[in-house]
């Protein structure tokens, strides 16, 4: 699958590549990533990508032509264009699946104040938002998305079952886990987890997740 990034930093972002495990995915050719700067596309003599908003209020936009120039340079048949914004439905697990079958995406990052809208409007598949907060530029939201997009494909993750025992799967949060050494400054796995009996293990944890999702989450949907 291939990832390709619109963005004017892609230094901020290429370092996330650069070990662990998308590393390996893209070594063992599972993922692919490349880096698009529109200011290259840019018809301004002094190559800039921004002006003032029309209308009045505070800061810059980035300008259409641009940023249309590079979407429309490299988009493929089989290309999804995600435009990062606060300003839309929040991102969740569902997505990622999902948005792991495609075969390419490409994610537009945001600077300054944002985007002029009829960018969005005339080359967005699909707009979305890691959450209900204001980053300085799109670039840890596309991360975001992408790490948890590549985690999905086949073949990225050493063991698959770890999918299915994480948060959100059938609309839970994952239960608390516990490892070695079964004491801890005092504190005990819970004696059931030592027993070896699964059934009961696993009743536990379905337990200790609806608990937990009922205390943090409530009405959470996955
Ligand atoms: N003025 C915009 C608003 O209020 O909706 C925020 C612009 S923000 C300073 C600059 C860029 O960061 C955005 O264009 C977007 O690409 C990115 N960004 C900021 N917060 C984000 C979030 N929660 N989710 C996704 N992208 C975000």
């Amino acid at each position: 699958m291939r990832f390709s990034f619109i963005t004017l930093f892609r230094e901020l972002m290429e370092c996330y590549f650069q070990d662990s495990i998308l590393k390996r995915a893209i070594e063992e050719e599972l993922i692919s990533i490349d880096f698009h700067n529109p200011r290259d596309y840019s018809k301004n003599r002094h190559k800039k990508v921004d002006a003032p908003k029309i209308g009045g209020g505070a800061g810059m936009l980035m300008t259409p032509q641009p940023l249309i120039d590079c979407i429309r340079d490299m988009k493929k048949e089989d290309s999804w264009v995600i435009f990062v914004t606060p300003a839309a439905k929040r991102f969740n697990q569902k997505d990622a699946k999902r948005l792991s079958q495609k075969r390419h995406l490409i994610f537009v990052s945001g600077r300054y104040e944002g985007i002029d809208e009829r960018v969005i409007e005339k080359e967005a598949d699909e707009v979305l938002s890691i959450g209900d907060f204001i980053l300085t530029g799109g670039e840890l939201a596309a991360l975001c998305m992408t790490d948890a997009i590549a985690r999905n494909i086949p073949g990225v993750l050493g063991n698959p079952d770890s999918l299915e025992e994480e948060s959100f799967e059938n609309s839970l949060l994952e239960s608390p886990a516990f490892t070695k050494p079964n004491i801890f400054e005092g504190s005990f796995v819970p004696s059931e987890f030592l027993k070896g009996n699964h059934s009961k293990i696993s009743a536990l944890k379905k337990a200790m997740a609806i608990y937990r999702t009922n205390y943090y989450r409530p009405g959470l949907k996955a």
